[in-house]
């Protein structure tokens, strides 16, 4: 069981994600600090004191252009009320002196926090007298804000935590028949436990993107110059005979869509790719049929793009499933979720309303391990 009920009238440390973008010291998206928000208002509301710990980018020890300094500003905005900021978690004054909300600075800069150091920790756990995760994000790290902090502290997971966890366990755990998963993405060595997983689950997988040229290959098709990993053609071939043992449909492409040597782009059958060409997306028909899989299931996963959908024309069924996701969700209440870093920015890309979804994941990596069937070590810490 993990705990749900938030504190009244205590000193909360509270994980937050807000790993937003930052380019030239300015934010350059704030959606992630905006859905925290109502976590935090509700938590103020309820007479808390918080201490918001949180990481921005891969800091190599302190970096002025990765200090949490910077959302200061554009935290107080959105809260509409003033904002603490503790540049040194190492030292932090008093902290009944600290009123209201506190950010503290990006706890990477620690290199205990990646290290789970005990006593980093434990100085951390000092500070408040209640945790909360409420950065499913963050939680396939086992750093020390994640998983160190809640073994000295009463802990309990945020609503934003708690919303992504029933929305993928409503995937893996207990979906409603027929699944299909439509996998895409670049490299095949990132997805092999996705994949794997999956094939448990589902009734009907769709392979696509990069991915699929290693499957190809290791079929003997001849992929070109396509985006291939050679080194992972006998785990393609592996993968090919699991399937074989499972009651789950794998779908290749069908036809793809190729750069020729001239720079010109064309549709051809898989059979048929020019061994100096690229594929940069899968073709038309294989659209077609899976979006008519999607028609028949009632439950629809997608991570990864077709195709090099950064690229048009190479973005077309990428955009053509997302819309055809869209509308059977809307249209008979299927249960759609849609997740990983650049499926986002596909959908981003495409100016899709996310509400037209039933969960749109932006947990990257989290969202991966998940599906992978791994427990992730920060759900683990909250039980
Ligand atoms: P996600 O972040 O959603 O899990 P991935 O990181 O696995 O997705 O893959 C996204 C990348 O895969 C994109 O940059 C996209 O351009 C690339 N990609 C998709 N299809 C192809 C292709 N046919 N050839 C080369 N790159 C591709
Ligand atoms: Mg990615």
């Amino acid at each position: 069981m993990i705990c749900t009920t938030l504190p009244r009238n205590k000193r909360v440390l509270v994980r937050v994600d807000l790993n937003v973008p930052v380019h030239d010291d300015r934010v350059m998206d704030d959606t992630r600090m905006r859905l925290i928000v109502p976590t935090i208002k509700a938590l103020r509301q309820a007479k808390n004191q918080c201490f918001l710990i949180a990481h921005l980018g891969r800091p190599k020890g302190w970096d002025p252009h990765l200090s949490l300094r910077l959302l200061v500003p554009i935290l107080e905005h959105l809260l509409e009320e003033s904002v603490t900021f503790a540049p040194d978690i190492k030292n932090i004054p008093d902290t009944a002196l600290l009123k209201g909300c506190v950010l503290l600075e990006n706890v990477r800069f620690y290199p205990e926090e990646e290290a789970n150091e005990v006593s980093f920790s434990q100085h951390l756990a000092r500070l408040g007298d209640f945790y909360v995760n409420d950065a499913f994000s963050a939680s396939h790290r086992a750093h020390a804000s994640i998983v160190g902090v809640p073994a000295y502290l009463p802990h309990a997971a945020g609503p934003l935590f708690q919303q992504e966890l029933k929305a993928l366990q409503r995937i893996v755990e207990c979906p409603i028949p027929p699944v299909i998963a439509i996998v895409g993405g670049g490299k095949i060595s990132t997805k092999f436990g996705l994949l794997h997983n999956l094939l448990k689950k589902t009734s009907v997988l769709a392979v696509g993107g990069g991915l699929a040229h290693t499957l190809l290959a290791a079929q003997d098709y001849i992929i070109g110059q396509s985006l291939c990993e050679m080194s992972m053609l006998d785990q393609a071939r592996t993968f090919l005979k699991q399937v074989q043992h499972h009651s789950c449909t794998l779908l290749l492409p069908i036809d793809v869509v190729v750069r020729t040597k001239d720079g010109t782009e064309r549709v051809c059958e898989v059979k048929e790719i020019p061994s100096d060409a690229v594929c940069l997306d899968v073709g038309p028909a294989t659209c077609q049929y899976i979006s008519e899989a999607i028609t028949q299931a009632n439950t629809v996963l997608w991570n990864g793009p077709l195709g090099r959908f950064e690229e048009p024309p190479f973005h077309k069924a990428t955009e053509k499933i997302m819309h055809t996701i869209a509308e059977e969700t809307q249209r008979r209440g299927m249960v759609s979720v849609i997740g990983g870093g650049d499926s986002v920015a596909a959908l981003n890309a495409a100016k899709m309303d996310f509400a037209q979804f039933s969960y749109v994941s932006t947990s990257g990596g989290a969202f991966l391990e998940f599906l992978e069937g791994k427990e992730l070590p920060g759900i683990q810490a909250l039980r």
